[in-house]
């Protein structure tokens, strides 16, 4: 019994000296892997692209994914952006970098380097939102020219939750064209390898692992990286094209997804004995619906449709502006024909958006909705509901003249508009005979004046 109670103490001592020892650091397991998580060229994109097959994307999904792999992994976990997180040409571009600008702080991204996109709303727009949610944002050859200092930190260090001590530095192509928000000559843009070699050179005492985030094109991060020594992981942004893990021997490994935030890459590192970055398996996931919007970034996305409902309904009264007749108006001549649109998905295009929230949502409407973008066409769907939904006049053509006069015909060959709105990308299964198979309704003897 005593020798008994003797093993058990022993067994208890070391139990409280490995407990001291691990909070002293001395007795932490090594680490062995680190996950990178990046994004870049998400182009404004805050929700997902709503296609009909292979809905992907969107802020919501990306945060739900990266709690879930980050209280999840028992790697090392890391999280970073490339650049053009904005876009200078959506709807609402400058609403939407806010959105993207607060979900990515929810996030807890561990650094980004910007492109060309984020100026798009003037330098010191992005400089200080950045700042005031907390965005750190590093750029090793950026220099504010009149004053000849960097606009942000080169670099900044994260020490990750195994003790794994990361440096990140950012660099920018010289060769980028900056959007006309910027001054000419405000912004000077440095030597690539220098700058970031320098940075380099002043972590690398301090740090494990480097990660380098660069905005450049395909050519030139290949050459950058090439010559960068002491450099584990590039992650690059600008034109959008994915590469996969190039490495060459004694090269950083180089990272880029496809634009627009459909996908985000995870590289999972292996970690050698010297705790450089020994090998990569990388995974590109698609950010599908079974990822369901974070709640957080939920209640952005509902702020930012509340703005968007109170700016649309204080543009404009339209009244007379609308010329459109309306599928109401051809019914009373194509009744059958009218009938038969009824059940089809055309006619209830625009409930599709309304159960997303996303019927003010631009980048949403114009395929909706009849004759939108054309004079006299859907405005709204505060000032324009009687345009809702893919009539008669989206694929025919405007029928006020028409409807007047049956002599006069749409302007329009419907079967030559399927195209402008099932593109490639939103519906790339498309094949006209099985779609217009789906919508044909022929000719009815009252139609003389439709084509
Ligand atoms: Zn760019």
């Amino acid at each position: 019994m005593v020798r008994r109670h003797g093993i058990l103490f022993h067994l208890a001592g070391l139990a409280i000296l490995a407990a001291a020892l691990s909070a002293c650091g001395l007795f932490k397991s090594e680490p062995k892997r680190l996950a990178i998580v990046y994004t870049n060229d998400v182009r404004g994109e805050i929700r997902s692209c709503g296609c009909a097959t292979h809905d992907l994307g969107g802020l919501g999904r990306r945060a739900t994914f990266v709690k879930v792999y980050r209280d999840t992994t028992k790697a090392d976990f890391l999280l970073v952006d490339a650049g053009d997180f904005f876009s200078p040409s959506i709807n609402y571009g400058k609403e939407k970098a806010e959105v993207t600008l607060k979900s990515m702080a929810l996030m807890g991204y561990d650094a980004v380097v910007p492109g060309e996109n984020e100026f798009s709303f003037g330098v010191e727009y992005f400089a200080a939102r950045a700042r005031a949610v907390g965005l750190p944002v590093v750029a090793s050859n950026v220099v504010v020219a009149a004053a000849d200092t960097l606009l942000f930190p080169a670099s900044r260090e994260a020490t990750l939750s195994s003790g794994l001590r990361v440096g990140l530095v950012g660099v920018v192509s010289p060769t980028l064209k900056m959007p006309p928000q910027v001054a000419a000559g405000s912004l000077a843009i440095r030597e690539p390898v220098a700058a970031v070699q320098a940075a380099v050179d002043a972590l690398r005492p301090r740090v494990d692992v480097v990660v380098v985030l660069a905005h450049m094109n395909r050519g030139e991060v290949n050459k950058v990286a090439a010559a960068l020594t002491g450099v584990d992981v590039v992650v690059n942004g600008h034109d959008g094209i994915p590469v996969r893990q190039v490495k060459r021997w004694g090269e950083p490994y180089v990272l880029q997804i496809a634009a627009k935030g459909l996908y985000i890459g995870a590289a999972d590192a292996t970690l050698g004995k010297d705790k450089r970055v020994a090998g990569i398996k990388n995974v590109v996931v698609g950010l599908g619906k079974t990822f369901r919007d974070d709640e957080a970034v939920a209640k952005l996305f509902q702020a930012y449709d509340l703005e968007v409902v109170a700016r649309e309904k204080a543009v404009l009264p339209v009244g007379d502006a609308v010329t459109f007749a309306g599928a109401n108006a051809c019914q009373a001549c194509h009744a059958p024909i009218f009938e038969q649109w009824k059940g089809t998905r055309h006619a209830h295009a625009f409930e599709v958006l309304t159960a997303q929230q996303r019927e003010f949502d631009r980048d949403c409407t114009p395929c909706h909705t009849t004759g939108f973008f054309k004079e006299g066409g859907f405005v709204n769907a505060h000032a324009t509901p009687q345009l809702s939904g893919v009539q008669c006049e989206a694929c025919h053509g405007n029928g006020s003249a028409h409807a007047k006069d049956p002599k006069i015909k749409t302007d329009t060959v419907a079967k030559s508009t399927c195209r402008s709105c099932h593109t490639a990308e939103q519906t790339p299964e498309f094949d006209f005979a099985t779609f217009w198979a789906r919508i044909d309704h022929g000719s009815d003897s009252q139609a003389a004046g439709s084509r």
